[in-house]
């Protein structure tokens, strides 16, 4: 069986000033560096604005940056894009890409994802490919059908284990306070691990993160799930005592 280091990301969506950012990945820094080994990564993908700083601010430590998004074409006339060679440059190693939040406020769909995944790819970095189905979807009992289609789809030619990782949030679970039961990740990530396999090389060997409410007082129980990797935490990886405590329930 591959070895699978657990990763537990934090995705600060649009939130935080400067001062805050600095503030915060300063204070997950020094918790890191203090800890020494640990049995797992921790990454931090903070809004564009802040990459430059918080990757200065990080950068003798641990500490993994990434993105929320980027851009397919590599640089030129696209207004308001970010490539994931900017990124690169920041301190990025990690991008996320095909958030379900970027799939309904954006209408990307699952080939512009399989894009972004491989511009990320081209560049060096790590794709963070989102998956979920929504509560409608789920009721219907499409879930698997759903994120069958959605891996299908957003996972780019040459996608393997060492430049992509796969995060199973399901939409409703999201900034919601309602978490998947441990039962549902568990039927969800083990139909996940079938579909990746002959998909992507050394299937594996694919990180697999759950990400939906992920709090304090349910990490330890989510991430003890066979086939979860690790975390995609919004809202409570903005508070450092959080972050970390989700991280040290691993
Ligand atoms: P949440 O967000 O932890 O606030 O539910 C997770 C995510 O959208 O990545």
């Amino acid at each position: 069986m591959a070895q699978r280091r657990t990763l537990i990301a934090g995705n600060w969506k649009m939130n935080g000033r400067r001062a805050d950012g600095l503030a915060l990945a300063s204070d997950l820094a020094g918790r890191l560096k203090g800890a020494g080994e640990v049995p797992f990564e921790l990454l931090v993908c903070p809004p564009f604005p802040l990459l430059f700083p918080v990757g200065e601010a990080i950068s003798d430590s641990p500490l993994l940056l990434g993105a929320q998004d980027c851009a397919v074409k590599q640089h030129g006339a696209h207004t308001g894009d970010v490539s994931a060679q900017m990124l690169v440059d920041a301190g990025c190693r990690f991008v996320i890409v095909g958030h379900s939040e970027r799939r309904q406020d954006h209408a990307e769909g699952d080939a512009l994802i399989a894009a972004k995944a491989a511009a990320a790819h081209a560049e060096g970095l790590i794709a963070i490919v989102c998956v979920g189905e929504t509560e409608a979807e789920r009721d219907a009992g499409q879930a698997n059908a759903v994120v069958s289609r959605q891996l299908a789809g957003s996972l780019p030619a040459g996608a393997t284990a060492a430049n992509t990782v796969v995060a199973y949030e399901p939409v409703w679970a999201i900034g919601t306070g309602k978490t998947a039961t441990p039962q549902d990740v568990a039927d969800m990530h083990a139909h996940i691990r079938a579909e990746l396999a002959g998909k992507v090389d050394a299937a594996d060997g694919v990180r697999i993160l759950y990400g939906g409410s992920v709090k304090p007082g349910n990490a330890a129980e989510l991430m003890a799930v066979p086939n979860v990797d690790g975390a995609l935490v919004g809202g409570a990886s903005l508070k450092a005592d959080d972050f970390w405590a989700i991280a040290a329930s691993c």
